[in-house]
């Protein structure tokens, strides 16, 4: 693992100016037309945001310079400082950026072969308080914006792109299970993944949303009918235990969480995924398991098995040993029920699923 220093800083940047990442092409188009130039000044903008990842306006040689002039005069890029970066052995890098206001979050590029994902935060920090989540130990401080969400992607990608190692240069995979619970910042993320889609020309197929199962807002997304995956954690085959781990259960029962996404697969016809963190002892039980195949016994799902990973500041879990993961494995396997068991990426930059917690405001 290295850490490498950050050479960006947006600190000194007045917060008065407006963000350009996370305006449409179309958007630009009309803030061009708004500041005395062409429309298609907007769209050369729009490359230079989302396609070259500029960071300065300096960078924008194509534009007239007075067009350059009035930007900087009235907006921000809105590329956040990217305070650190670790790299683990297989490649993933967990970035800590920091945003105008102070705030941090963590996001995590995972190279695979030929291709290349992304795990963006949602939020600040996190009100669903799960019990063997590090950022729910940190409470919630705020919404990210659009842009906000949609520049951690930039700045994964421009990693990619300066990584002389990489073999793509492009993302192709977005996930939203960083930091927050993403369905509590609905309408933002449903933006970001606009954004994503025509601005970064990540297709809707690549990109997944997760939520912990707050019925009225995958309803809410499922009116939408985007082409994305919803990725349900649900943890628990049973109720008793779902509550343990998941303090919102005991506002949403298991019966409402299923039938949002029974509507969610009617609407977008897109399997949903569920996904399960198998704690020690705890929900890797052949009874969780049973309970979870009557659950899911013919509906169209997939689960996606993540082996507890014993973050620093969660100590009372630990992690299953293999065979209750095999035995886990095979009852939902034994009535026909897709299962994978996520392959851990970054263990050794605390960048695996329920590691992410330094969300720290700085001042
Ligand atoms: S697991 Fe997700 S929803 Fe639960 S506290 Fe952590 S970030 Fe929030």
């Amino acid at each position: 693992m290295k850490e490498q220093p950050s050479v960006i800083t947006s600190r000194s940047i007045p917060k008065s100016r407006r963000a350009l990442i996370g305006l449409t092409t179309e958007q630009l188009r009309e803030k061009s037309v708004e500041l005395g130039f062409e429309p298609f000044r907007g769209k050369q903008l729009a490359e230079w945001l989302y396609q070259k990842r500029a960071r300065t306006f300096d960078a924008m040689t194509n534009l007239p310079a007075a067009f350059r002039d009035a930007l900087s005069a009235n907006h921000t890029i809105g590329w956040p400082e990217v305070v650190s970066t670790s790299s683990a052995d297989d490649g993933t890098a967990k970035f800590l950026v920091e945003y105008a206001d102070g705030n941090r979050v963590e996001c995590v590029l995972l190279p695979y072969e030929g291709r290349a994902g992304v795990c963006l935060s949602s939020q600040v920090g996190c009100a669903a308080g799960c019990v063997f989540c590090a950022t729910g130990a940190m409470g919630f401080t705020r919404n990210l914006t659009p842009g906000e969400m949609v520049a951690q992607a930039l700045v994964a990608e421009d990693r990619l792109v300066t990584q002389s190692s990489s073999a793509t240069t492009r993302l192709s995979h977005v996930v939203f299970m960083g930091m927050g619970e993403p369905l509590w910042n609905l309408e933002n993320v449903i933006q970001a993944v606009y954004l994503l889609n025509e601005e970064m020309k990540i297709g809707m197929r690549g990109i997944t949303v997760s939520t912990v199962g707050i019925p009225p807002a995958m309803r809410t997304l499922a009116e939408e009918k985007l082409q994305i995956t919803l990725a349900v954690s649900l943890h628990a085959g049973t109720e008793e235990v779902r509550r343990q781990l998941v303090p919102v259960a005991r506002k949403y029962p298991m019966e409402s969480v299923f039938a949002a996404a029974d509507r969610y697969f009617d609407l977008t016809g897109r399997r949903v995924t569920y996904e399960y963190v198998l704690l020690g002892g705890v929900n890797d039980t052949k009874e969780e398991a049973t309970a979870l195949a009557a659950w899911l016994r013919g509906r169209p799902a997939h689960v996606n098995l993540i082996p507890w990973n014993p973050a620093r500041s969660i100590s009372e879990f630990k992690a299953p040993h293999r065979e209750a993961v095999a035995r886990f494995r095979n009852v939902l396997e034994s009535v026909q029920i897709p299962v994978t068991q996520r392959f851990e990426r970054g263990r050794g930059i605390d960048a695996a699923c329920g590691q992410l917690a330094i969300g720290k405001r700085r001042r």
